[in-house]
């Protein structure tokens, strides 16, 4: 076991057993927390906000980017306890991740707006901190999630509290027990427990904002408990985002961008391209080259770089990813690679997976695989694909494909979605504002939106 991990796991008889997602070994325990114990995190954040506050931008940031070097120089370890509990490939390129996006939040410029000055009167709009903020937070990126919710927060003034899913805690006590060597008692704390801690949290008070990613049925639970405390959400929930492959698309030019736009981290991101439609004239080559690149891509413990691969991360969601490939297969689409559990690997490996032949209405299109599954849709009319990746209530992400930018990009307006990419799918910017419409969703994380959306807004006005 890591120093890192040693100094946030703690005994077998006061915690629960967290398995590492390959070998199901126990890697450590992470403490059972109770609802006492998150009323005095709580507490804690509320008396230690003003101080903060008081701090200022300059000595926020400079603080902020102190933690972001000690990420980095504990990137190996931190590393190690992410791609055990999650099991991914590149833990260590999660932990710098995180670093570099705490390093953005630090050198935002974020200055008061002058609306409007006539003569001696004038009016200023001003960022103020909101108080406590909530972090929720969900199980495939735990760390570089954990600082997309944290940084922005900390960096408005606000004091924060932490749930980590329960799946993936210990690297996000980890993440915070390095935040915690370079800041003041209470400025966070992390609360590790299930899922009624999480609804307490929610509900608490004396909690200003909620910072939620996670399950759209969780997020709207999150808007209930909403209407009691007033917290402001910033809710980053599921997503099934559709790519459209334009006729004239150059298949093999794309082809490795596609594959992994749907299955970077096997599959376990939320704006993975989950659905791909795809041009009549190209269906054939497509399918082929996105399922060549499913049988050879090396997939295995997250430990061993060679591998781009890793297991699903729990049992629920790897019953999930089953029951949609054999749903499908039911129904008579074609299994053109993977379509069965990677059994010699370990108990949670799927093989990755390209369904063709298959429409809308399948559960595997409709419904959002969060997993190593591409289901790949044949369509004739461009208008038809706009209208069938339109479809479904989620709306985080989208993409376009084709020879030709700028008629992408007149198809990506009439996208339902937070962002849509042409030709890539899925990448994110520490400056470029992300957010989900429809039931993806709503508020802005990142770039100087997302400072803002850890704000409170105050008019002077002289
Ligand atoms: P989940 O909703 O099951 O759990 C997320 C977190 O919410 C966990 O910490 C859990 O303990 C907590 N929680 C559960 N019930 C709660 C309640 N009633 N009140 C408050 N908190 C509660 O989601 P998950 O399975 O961990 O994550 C997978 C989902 O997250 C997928 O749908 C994925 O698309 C989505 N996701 C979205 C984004 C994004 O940026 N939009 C990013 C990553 C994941």
């Amino acid at each position: 076991m890591n120093a890192l991990l040693s100094s946030v796991s703690v005994d077998a008889d006061r915690g629960r057993p967290i398995l590492d997602a390959a070998t199901r070994e126990v890697i450590g325990h992470a403490p059972i927390q109770t609802v006492e114990e998150l009323n005095a995190a709580v507490a804690a954040a509320q008396a230690a906000q003003p101080a903060w506050a008081a701090l200022g931008h300059a000595e926020r940031s400079r603080l902020l980017r102190l933690i972001a070097d000690d990420i980095d120089a504990s990137a190996v370890e931190l590393g190690e306890i992410i791609t055990h509990e999650q099991g991914k490939v590149g833990g260590e390129g999660e932990a710098h991740g995180a670093a570099h996006w705490l390093r953005a939040a630090a050198d935002i410029a974020l200055e008061p707006q002058v609306l409007a000055q006539d003569g001696d009167s004038r009016s200023e709009l001003h960022y103020v901190p909101l108080g406590v903020v909530a972090s929720i937070g969900p199980w495939n990126f735990p760390v570089m999630i954990g600082v997309w919710h944290i940084a922005p927060a900390l960096r408005m003034g606000n004091t924060v509290v932490i749930k980590p899913s329960e799946y993936t805690p210990l690297s996000v006590l980890a993440l915070v027990e390095i935040f915690r060597r370079h800041l003041p008692e209470g400025v966070i704390t992390a609360i590790s427990g299930d899922r009624e801690v999480g609804a307490a949290l929610a509900a608490h008070p004396d909690i200003a904002k909620i910072v939620f990613t996670g399950s759209t049925a969780t997020g709207r639970r999150i808007v209930e408990s909403s209407a009691n405390n007033l917290a402001r959400l910033t809710l980053e929930l599921g997503g099934n985002d559709a790519g459209i492959v334009l006729p004239g698309t150059d298949v093999d030019a794309i082809a490795d961008k596609l594959f992994w736009g749907a299955f970077m981290n096997t599959g376990q991101v939320c704006a993975a391209l989950k659905r791909v439609y795809v041009h009549e004239s190209v269906y054939e080559p497509m399918v082929a080259a996105l399922a060549a690149r499913a049988d050879a891509a090396p997939m295995g413990s997250g430990h061993d770089k060679t591998n781009r691969l890793g297991p699903v991360q729990n049992p629920d969601q790897f019953a999930i990813v089953s029951r949609l490939v054999d749903d499908a297969r039911e129904r008579g689409a074609r299994i053109a690679a993977g379509g069965e559990p990677a059994a010699d690997l370990g108990p949670l490996f799927y093989r990755p997976t390209i369904i063709a032949d298959v429409e809308d209405g399948a559960a595997i299109v409709d419904e959002e695989q969060f997993g190593p599954v591409l289901p790949v849709i044949k369509y004739s009319d461009v208008d038809d694909a706009v209208r069938r990746a339109n479809g479904l209530e989620q709306g985080l992400g989208a993409s376009v494909w084709g020879p030709d930018a700028d008629a992408a990009v007149e198809v990506a307006a009439r996208l339902e979605a937070g962002t849509v990419w042409i030709n890539q799918h899925g990448g994110v910017d520490p400056s470029i504002p992300f957010g989900g419409t429809k039931a993806s969703g709503y508020g802005l994380e990142f770039g100087v939106e997302g400072l803002k959306a850890m704000a409170a807004t105050k008019v002077i006005r002289r």
